[in-house]
């Protein structure tokens, strides 16, 4: 029995961004989500993402981003919110680190404006940032904020109005080949739905979704946090400070500029503790707060006031850190994604597309070939 056209299951980035998709398609969506709307215990709570095209750790991932920017913009206008706050964007770290070497070399093959900065002219521009002597900023003009909350309720919005259905606290137990054709999905009530198309994108639960493919996904436990800056909060705003990322001896940090809303957003990227997503222990402590505190305290001592908020957020990493987007070799019709490794969500709008093309047709236009499953078996031998 199908009573569907495409099942997605997983609604956070990249499933509410494949449900638009498979709407507009004119497709009849169900999606179904394991916890409540918008509640971002996986990969995409905590309210900002940072979008930058220059992109430092894969360089050729700069058209991707570029196509996303584009269709944030179009999401923005069709529905009526700002969703994209542009910035520009500065990375910083020692002379030869990647941050510095694979932005340039992003920004250089695709054409990007761009300028590099010393350590002297980065504190003057924007006297909060104190970083080390040595340390050399590309600093990039088309990178900004993403408010992450609404680009999900956007695009869940956008593929409401195409009739998709939604539901909530519906765990989804199995996925199977239909005896009739197609696919069934099961919940944990024991409520069986079926549909010709399906969609996996339950981010750092993907791997028991698609056990066979044996998917080598380490998920990290990160901590983004909020400050409210000792300084003039309107000095690190938006229109004056831009999306940051600096290394900062091994450790990598990132902000974004304070929002009255929000806060001052600075953490780091890749905390290290590796952890069972169904076993994330989701309580902020002194521990985590301590390696922020003193980076605040050491490069940004005026942003160092109050902590406004914190928060447990999943990294599903691949040992390439790039993504896994693909069909299932169970045959056509079933596509799957985990688009992390701690920057996946700026390409939510074009891998919702992706996903699409994947379920409907088998096949797309974007070069998914450094997505496939295929490349870990040729780099893991057995
Ligand atoms: C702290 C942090 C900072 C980040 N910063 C950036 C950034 O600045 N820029 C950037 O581009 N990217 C960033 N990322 C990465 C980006 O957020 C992710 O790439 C993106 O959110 C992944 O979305 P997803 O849809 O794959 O996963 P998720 O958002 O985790 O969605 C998966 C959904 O599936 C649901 N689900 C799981 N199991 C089931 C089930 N059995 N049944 C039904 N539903 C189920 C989950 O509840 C969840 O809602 C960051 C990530 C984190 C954690």
């Amino acid at each position: 029995m199908l009573s569907y056209d495409a099942i997605v299951v997983g609604l956070g980035a990249h499933g509410s961004a494949a449900a638009a998709a498979l709407a507009r398609r004119g497709q009849r969506v169900l999606g179904l989500e394991r916890f409540g709307r918008g509640e971002g215990r996986g990969s995409s709570g905590g309210w900002t993402r940072m979008i930058r095209l220059s992109h430092f750790e894969h360089p050729w991932l700069v058209p991707m981003a570029a196509a996303a920017w584009d269709r944030w913009r179009a999401l923005e206008a069709e529905t009526n919110q700002t969703i994209l706050t542009e910035t520009g964007g500065l990375y910083a770290g020692p002379a030869d680190s990647t941050i510095v070497t694979g932005a340039t070399q992003g920004a250089v093959a695709h054409d990007l404006a761009y300028e590099i900065l010393n350590a002297r002219e980065i504190r003057e521009r924007w006297p909060v940032l104190e970083l080390a002597d040595d340390v050399v900023g590309v600093l990039e003009a088309k990178a900004g904020a993403l408010r992450a909350d609404r680009g999900n309720a956007g695009h869940l919005a956008v593929a409401e109005r195409g009739g998709a259905i939604f539901r909530y606290d519906a765990r989804v137990v199995d996925w199977r080949p239909a005896a009739g054709g197609g696919f069934e999905v099961e919940t944990a009530d024991g409520t069986v739905v079926g549909a010709e198309h399906l969609v996996l994108t339950t981010g750092p639960w993907i791997a028991e979704f698609v056990p066979d493919l044996g998917l080598p996904l380490a998920v990290e436990r990160e901590v983004p946090m909020w400050f409210r800056p000792s300084v003039d909060p309107a000095s690190v705003g938006a229109d004056r400070l831009p999306i940051w990322v600096v290394r900062d001896g091994p450790t990598m940090f990132y902000g974004i500029p304070y929002d009255p809303e929000l806060g001052l957003k600075v953490s780091i990227h890749h905390w290290g503790t590796f952890v069972e997503p169904d076993v994330v222990d989701r309580v902020v402590g002194d521990r985590d707060t301590e390696r922020v505190r003193a980076f605040l305290r050491q490069r940004m001592p005026t942003a160092n006031g109050p902590l406004v908020h914190a928060e447990v957020c999943l990294y599903a990493n691949t040992p390439d850190g790039t993504f896994v987007i693909d069909r299932h070799p169970v045959g056509p019709g079933v596509a799957f994604a985990s688009a992390c490794s701690g920057h996946g969500y700026k390409f939510a709008p074009v891998i919702g597309e992706i996903l699409a093309d994947l379920a409907l047709d088998g096949t797309t236009d974007w070069p998914i070939e450094p997505f496939r499953v295929a490349r870990f078996r040729e780099s893991i031998p057995g």
